[in-house]
């Protein structure tokens, strides 16, 4: 059988890119070594609670917004049911506590009364944060080719281009003196891995306007249902999509241009694209048959930052969490106001006093978790480092010490948690890096630091002839919504192709 495109993986931008290449009428295979879609962000079942495995908040979701209107398009909403997501969540630091909305204006009224002083520096970094997002959405919706964009972008999207100079700190520190008010602007830094020290202004300012600027949706049964819709999708449109077959190779013509995949179990598939939604540095330094060309990716990869791993626990609980003061659907906790300190703590298994982001995902959705009981996800940033090479032993050693002083954080904010855990599992770092084939378990990609953020990060172009990336790996980078980016952007990039 002979495709117009092969999918490597079944993540978020690699179905994107498939349900987009089959609405425009192209055949396509999507290759999954997992049993199931979704990649690092599936969802699991335990003793009749559903588990997110990572997913805590997704932008982009509520009517007009684009990943929404793109599924709308496609007919893959008629088959999922969304849940308006009312709010962010909850944001707690040492002497603040407080519920963030989703809509600057609340947010901007509320850090004023706290922060009085700031009124003019709070004034003037919302003002620099609507200027951004007006010049972003102008810049991806100009129909000119990328290179004018680009060229145009100091007169037409200034914003854009002093945002990609600066770390996300440095953004802040120009309108706000107070190192308290800083941080709490910075707070969602934990959803790019960084802190907002190294952090790339650019891409902290896209992803804090979807989560705390716009409305947003939850997937009703969680996020696999969307993930098997778009499946379905697929499918109908006369597609293939396969599960537990890993592809080992991706073949090409001496390196010049892609023929296709070859399969674990030895089958050739020939395609005259190939989207790979497989880590970049397996595509690139270990999948393709030209050694030329993997030598010559191992040196460009080489010396990339990855980004950090993550810790996460899974609890049934045996009651609602609200009982346990649980009010808000998402709890930020952040032990200080020093991000950098958080994020050391988290580097170095201290994890009494790392930051945390949990999740009630049974507030949105009741039937995740059995009538009267609750389900929760608690997730740390984490260090891969510090969990290779132990024993057995001494793995689960470490996961139990890790579990409990996150546990034992936790019951300063939901007291009597401990008391009423009847599930509970935990993922490391190692899991992460197994699950999804993310090399050192870099659950967001390449490390969003200035150097490796907009322009400056992996296009969906290779070398290779016909041969694409897709996912956190690449531009614009992490989460769904930047994923679905990467994918749309990959399978135009194949439609180009397909047209020659
Ligand atoms: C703990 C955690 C919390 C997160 N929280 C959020 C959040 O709240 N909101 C948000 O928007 N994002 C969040 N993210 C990030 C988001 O989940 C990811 O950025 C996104 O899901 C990555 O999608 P991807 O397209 O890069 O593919 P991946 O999920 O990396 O999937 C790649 C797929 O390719 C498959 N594959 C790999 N190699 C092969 C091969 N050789 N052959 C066949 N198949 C292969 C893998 O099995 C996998 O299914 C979180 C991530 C983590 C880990």
């Amino acid at each position: 059988m002979y495709y117009d495109a092969i999918i490597i993986g079944a993540g978020m931008a690699g179905l994107t890119s498939a349900i987009k290449l089959t609405s425009e009428g192209k055949k396509v295979i999507v290759l999954e070594k997992q049993p199931v879609p979704g990649g690092v962000a599936t969802s699991f079942k335990r003793k009749g609670f559903k588990f997110e495995s990572s997913l805590h908040f997704v932008d982009a979701l509520a009517p007009g917004e684009e990943v929404r209107d793109f599924l709308d398009e496609q007919g893959v909403s008629r088959k999922v049911e969304y849940l308006e997501l009312k709010e962010f969540g909850r944001v707690i630091y040492p002497e603040h506590d407080f519920t963030v909305g989703n809509d600057f204006e609340a947010l901007k009224a509320r850090l004023k009364k706290d922060f009085p002083h700031e009124t003019k520096g709070i004034e003037a970094v919302f003002s620099d944060i609507a200027r951004f997002s007006g010049d972003f959405d102008r810049f991806m919706d100009s129909k000119f080719p990328l290179w004018l964009k680009l060229m145009l972008s100091p007169i037409f999207y200034s914003s854009i281009i002093i945002t990609s100079c600066l770390t996300a700190e440095q953004l802040i520190a120009k309108r706000i003196k107070d190192k308290k008010l800083a941080a709490i602007l910075g707070t969602i830094w934990g959803f790019m891995g960084l802190p907002p020290k190294e952090l790339s202004a650019f891409y902290f300012l896209i992803v804090l306007r979807g989560c705390w600027g716009r409305k947003t949706a939850y997937i009703k049964g969680g996020f696999n249902r969307l993930f098997e819709a778009i499946v379905d999708k697929i499918r109908e449109r006369g597609s293939e999509v396969r599960f537990n077959t890993r592809v080992t190779q991706i073949t090409t013509d001496n390196g010049e241009r892609v023929k296709g995949v070859i399969t674990e179990n030895g089958e050739e598939i020939r395609g005259r694209a190939v989207i790979s939604n497989a880590n970049c540095i397996d595509t690139l330094s270990k999948l393709i048959d030209s050694p030329v060309l993997r030598d010559y990716y191992a040196g460009k990869l080489g010396p990339m930052q990855k980004s950090v791993s993550a810790f996460t626990i899974y609890l049934g609980l045996d009651v609602p969490a609200k009982a346990l003061g649980m009010e808000n659907s998402l709890l930020s906790i952040n032990p200080t106001y020093d991000h950098s300190e958080n994020y050391n703590n988290s580097l170095s298994s201290n994890y009494g006093l790392v930051s945390l982001a949990v999740v009630d995902h049974s507030q949105l959705d009741s039937g995740l978790a059995p009538q009267g009981k609750s389900t929760i996800c608690i997730m740390t940033l984490d260090n891969y480092a510090n969990w290779s090479g132990l024993s057995a032993q001494d793995y689960e050693q470490k996961k139990k010490e890790a579990c409990d002083a996150i546990l034992t954080q936790l019951e300063t904010y939901l007291p009597g948690i401990t008391k009423h855990i009847e599930v509970m599992e935990a993922a490391t770092p190692k899991t992460m890096a197994r699950y999804a084939t993310l090399p050192e378990g870099a659950v967001y990609g390449l490390a969003q630091t200035v150097e490796q953020s907009g322009v400056n990060r992996l296009s969906q172009n290779t070398r290779v002839k016909g041969l694409f990336i897709c996912g956190a790996w690449t531009q614009p980078g992490c989460g769904i919504h930047g994923c679905f980016v990467s994918g749309i952007d990959a399978a135009d990039m194949a439609l180009k192709q397909l047209k020659k």
